[in-house]
């Protein structure tokens, strides 16, 4: 019996992605670990920021 909506979607980081459609100059991706549809400029974001995230991360940047 399910009580609560899911939460795992907003703890998914897209490892992996799929184009489900496209559009003249929107391209839409789905996410096959969670299922979750979006725009893959959204997910251009997301990624970039990650990226963002580990280069601030490194240790010894020259
Ligand atoms: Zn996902």
């Amino acid at each position: 019996m399910r009580s609560r909506p899911k939460t795992m979607a907003s703890a998914c980081k897209h490892p992996k992605v799929r184009v489900v459609s496209r559009h003249d100059d929107a391209e839409f991706v789905e996410c096959t670990e969670c299922g979750e549809v979006f725009d893959s400029d959204e997910f251009r974001d997301m990624e970039l920021e990650e990226k963002a995230r580990q280069l601030a991360a490194e240790p010894d940047g020259e």
